[in-house]
């Protein structure tokens, strides 16, 4: 199977409302320029100058995501052209994120991390620490970065029934969210071997990399 059809294929099942991330880390620029001539524009990375190496060679409609953990000390090499971060986990980091976005005069778009998996190894905040960050009211105090959404990562198991409950839980914590503030429209959540699931339980943009590029 090539890049295209297995793009075309993933791109064909997935509802009207959801957004495909095709997950592009360790991929080479030929990889994703096959995937962006097939129409894909949304492409993530896990690494920061992974990313804006990318970046740099290829064609400058494409949206860059980045869907790892972020080091705070390499906010600066992306905060000329990310166009949404997933992996926001801390106040500190939403300071940096700010900081640097008023220096490349933008607004950068955010999704907060929350904790959804038994694994311990997975970023993210809690709920309480989510609530932390909403009551400090942080669209008064960063001015240049914009939350959006929420995105969690759900334990590696076949278990379907654990899938849906971890899942479940975040569409919740996504509703109460847009109960309490404006502007929250992206649930991210779902993976190559878990997007399906992921869909039926309320996510709105999928992050897929080995269904479409292959093993890395
Ligand atoms: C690598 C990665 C993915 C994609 O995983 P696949 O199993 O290859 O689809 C999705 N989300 C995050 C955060 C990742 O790091």
């Amino acid at each position: 199977m090539s890049i295209t059809s297995n793009l075309l294929k993933i791109k064909d099942g997935l509802p009207e409302n959801v957004d495909l991330v095709a997950v592009s880390k360790t991929k080479s620029t030929e990889e994703i320029m096959e995937a962006y001539k097939a129409g894909q524009r949304i492409f993530g990375e896990n690494k920061i100058q992974e990313m804006s190496e990318k970046w740099a060679v290829l064609p400058k409609d494409i949206k860059w995501h980045m869907i790892g953990h972020v080091q705070r000390n390499k906010v600066k090499y992306m905060a000329d052209f990310v166009d949404l971060v997933h992996g926001v986990d801390s106040l500190k980091l939403i300071q940096e994120l700010d900081k640097q976005a008023k220096g490349s005069d933008r607004k950068i778009r955010c999704l907060l991390q929350i904790s959804i998996a038994e694994e311990e190894t997975k970023f993210g905040l809690s709920e309480e620490e989510l609530w932390t960050i909403i009551h400090s009211d942080p669209r008064t105090q960063f001015a240049n970065i914009q939350i959006v959404g929420l995105m969690g990562m759900a334990t590696y198991t076949d278990n379907e029934q654990q899938l849906r409950t971890e899942f479940s839980y975040l569409r919740t914590l996504y509703g109460k969210l847009q109960s309490a503030m404006d502007g929250i429209s992206i649930l991210s959540m779902g993976m190559s071997s878990d997007y399906r699931l992921a869909i039926e339980n309320g996510s709105n943009m999928v992050r897929i990399g080995s269904s479409i590029f292959g093993d890395r």
